[in-house]
């Protein structure tokens, strides 16, 4: 039941392998997306899980009905049902700086999201090194997993962190994001990863009747499928905005994004109000101090009398700069 002017927008669909137990298949659908969705402003995003009526499989065509609820959604890159985060850093080129560090702890933090600090290149820095950052982070609170995507120590461990999941690799430039994403990627072998790839592109409304994938096989009239856009424009086929596209991990299981994400965190979900809370050493010591908290329940751990964080702790200097800037940006909201 296509209804032909609904059909301007056109999204590239894959069939949810773990949902249709037929994770080789990887089957394709280009979809348009049914008009009062995006009348009602639910624009599908890669990532999204979503119900596609009027499938026919033998011209590769469905249409988008509804959108399910997101479990999360991040904006860099704009992925939907995102449920872990790999934040990246070097432990050498760029020099690892403790700051940097806790700003993206503190935006990891903030959107609520598993994730997995995980320090790269480690082949460049004696063991000595590493094992001082272990100790200064089990303080903050966290276990870093060290790697090298250059000597692949390492790698092994993170697999099962990847496993029946969909995860993002984040963090600073220059600190192998785009190395760590490729040695995943060559896991199996070119040929295979293009079968298992089960969500691409859509376009941004192209009628590019190009986009059509061959590689489609029979199915009943009803399935739960993720989709994807592309951010291509129509007609010149010229990219104006970031692609993103989730891969499988044949050995992992799970499925992570091409293209790595926010390089500057911007701290936009955090207040001031909130910003202790996302330090897990500022957590712990609530947790297990004796009495209900500090003295004032908007404490901002300033100095306030009877405060029970203090400032003896390794990040505080991290934690008054990240507050400073926070208030500075509430004052223009
Ligand atoms: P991105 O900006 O975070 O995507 O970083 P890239 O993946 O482009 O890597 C930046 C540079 O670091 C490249 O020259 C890589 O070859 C190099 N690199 C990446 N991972 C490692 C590593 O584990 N060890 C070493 N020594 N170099 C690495
Ligand atoms: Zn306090």
């Amino acid at each position: 039941a296509v209804n032909d002017e609904g059909i301007t927008n056109l999204v590239n669909v894959s069939v949810d392998a773990e949902r249709t137990r037929e994770p080789k298949s990887g089957r394709e659908l280009l979809c348009v997306v049914r008009a009062v969705l995006k009348k009602i402003k639910r624009k599908v995003m890669v990532g999204d899980r979503v119900l596609v009526s009027g499938i026919d499989w033998t011209a590769g065509r469905g249409m988008v009905e509804d959108v399910f609820a997101r479990k999360s959604q991040i904006i860099d890159p704009p992925v939907a049902n995102v449920d872990h985060l790999l934040v990246l850093f070097a432990m050498d080129k760029p020099r690892l700086d403790p700051m940097t560090l806790s700003r993206f702890l503190v935006e990891a933090e903030s959107t609520r999201i598993n994730f997995t600090l995980v320090l790269n290149k480690v082949d460049l820095v004696p063991s000595k090194v590493a094992q001082m950052w272990e100790e200064r982070l089990s303080c903050w609170g966290y276990k870093p997993i060290f790697c090298s995507a250059e000597t692949h120590a390492g790698i092994d461990s993170l697999v099962p962190l990847l496993k029946d999941r969909t995860s993002v690799v984040v963090g600073p430039s220059g600190v192998g994001k785009s190395s760590l994403i490729n040695s995943f990627r060559n896991e199996g072998s070119k040929e295979s990863f293009l079968d298992e790839r089960f969500t691409s592109f859509a376009a941004n409304y192209v009628a590019d009747k190009g986009l059509l994938h061959d590689n489609v096989v029979g199915a009943s009239s009803f399935e739960k499928l993720l989709v994807s856009e592309v951010s291509q424009r129509s007609g010149r086929g010229r990219h104006t905005t970031r692609n993103v596209s989730l891969f499988h991990l044949p050995i992992a299981g799970g499925v992570l994004a091409d293209t790595p994400g926010f390089s500057h965190p911007g701290l936009g979900k955090v207040t001031s109000g909130s910003l202790a809370q996302l330090f897990p050493e500022v957590v712990m010591k609530l947790a297990n101090s004796e009495s209900s908290g500090c003295a004032f329940a908007n404490c901002l751990h300033v100095g306030e009398p009877n405060c029970i964080v203090g400032g003896d702790w390794d990040r505080y200097p991290h934690y008054l700069s990240l507050l400073e800037e926070v208030k500075k940006r509430e004052e223009f909201e």
